[in-house]
């Protein structure tokens, strides 16, 4: 029975051109990549300041596998609780301006977790959510069992539309991305906090794309755009720039307290990985002095977007090292990543449900490991 179930269903997804397959690839996810045995320029990973590799965030994996070992063997509350844990969470907060922060194993999980322990039916609490936030995201919202308002992608006419329908709940959670995952754009920050602020919402931003790469030592788009005080929560991932695993949130001590009480993906899940943590200690160090890079990163990127645009292709409104080609149908979005595949170029065709309907691209993640003899053989292989 379940095997003719999993068969309709791959049939069907196959039929829709939405079928989903793992490509090997070898060695460290850097600006190259071996493909089948040939090399690739890679630009398909979030590795934004190429730390992936990086000889000295290796050699300080190597001495906490010395020291801890690499389990983290049992739950932080149960006996898991180690001071790497402590001390990445003490300099993330620092590094954020926050109070506290706290470890979870994945972005993901922080994500769901976060959500869905703060928002609740119960609490009268409701959540507004950018149309095109991350999946996890919407997985944590839709957990919650709370309310679900969307307002329209990065329009804060709209976001105030919907705060004002939101005046009879006790709790109100307003929640974007600062970096779009899928679109490279920026959210208006000062905005959305002004109007979190005049509304009463409680304002939360994913800066798992901004991480690193926009802001002062690298804080993130909110540090950027002067919004960071006002920023009630904010959630970031080791899983991108930090080249290593795992999720976090800053924001007050109580916060941090609830969600040690409260949040079920902290508290029914084996502590993150001590080599992970001091891996993220060696990479937050390296992070906050690569102004250098940012600068060249977000110098190529503007490159590439100023050219792929005047090639007459759709980069929406990308202002970051995200960079989408939107084809729109599935079909045209496969052509070209195959002709780029050709030529050697790792950039995976996204289609929906990661994207609307009718969005199909290419999404190119430029990296600092990228130079602009990669960005050239790239645009040359577009328009083949
Ligand atoms: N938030 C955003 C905006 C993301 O794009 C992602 C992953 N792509 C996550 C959270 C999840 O992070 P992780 O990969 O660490 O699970």
């Amino acid at each position: 029975m379940l095997n003719n179930f999993l068969d309709d269903k791959l049939s069907q997804i196959k039929n829709l051109g939405l079928l989903r397959k793992l490509r090997l690839i070898s060695g460290a996810p850097g600006a190259r990549v071996i493909v089948d045995g040939k090399e690739f320029i890679n630009f398909s990973s979030n590795n934004y300041l190429d730390l992936a590799g990086n000889a000295e965030i290796n050699a300080a994996a190597k001495l906490a596998i010395d020291e801890y070992g690499v389990a983290g063997a049992s739950s932080r509350l149960v006996g898991g609780n180690l001071s790497v844990h402590k001390l990445l969470e003490e300099k993330l907060a620092a590094f954020k301006n926050k109070e506290g922060a706290l470890l979870l194993p994945s972005g993901y999980q922080t994500n769901v977790g976060v959500i869905s322990a703060l928002a609740s039916k119960t609490d009268n609490a409701c959540i507004v959510m950018d149309k095109l936030n991350h999946a996890s995201l919407w997985d944590g919202a839709k957990l919650s069992g709370a309310r679900i308002f969307v307002y329209e992608h990065c329009d804060m006419d709209s976001f105030e539309t919907v705060l004002k329908r939101t005046k009879n709940y006790n709790l109100k959670l307003a929640i974007t991305e600062s970096v779009f995952s899928m679109d490279g754009d920026l959210a208006s920050l000062a905005e959305f906090s002004e109007l979190c602020v005049k509304y009463g919402a409680v304002s939360i931003v994913d800066e798992a794309h901004s991480t690193g790469v926009f802001g002062k030592n690298g804080r993130g788009l909110a540090d950027e755009l002067g919004a960071e005080d006002k920023i009630d929560i904010t959630i970031g991932t080791l899983s991108k720039t930090f080249a290593a695993q795992g999720g976090f949130i800053c924001g007050r001590q109580n916060l941090i307290d609830y969600l040690i009480n409260k949040c079920r993906a902290f508290i029914y899940t084996t502590a993150i990985s001590p080599v992970i943590c001091a891996a993220a200690l060696k990479s937050l160090e390296i992070i906050k002095k690569s102004d250098a890079q940012r600068a060249s990163l977000l110098d190529n990127a503007k490159y590439l977007r100023e050219k792929l645009s005047s090639l007459g292709f759709n980069t929406g409104n990308s202002q970051s090292q995200i960079i989408p080609i939107i084809t729109g149908d599935i079909k045209t979005t496969e052509r070209l990543s195959k002709t780029l595949y050709e030529s050697f170029a790792l950039a995976p065709a996204i289609k929906p449900p990661t994207v609307p309907e009718g969005q199909a691209r290419i999404r190119i993640s430029l990296t600092a490991g990228h130079t602009i003899k990669n960005i050239e053989q790239l645009l040359k292989a577009v328009v083949q």
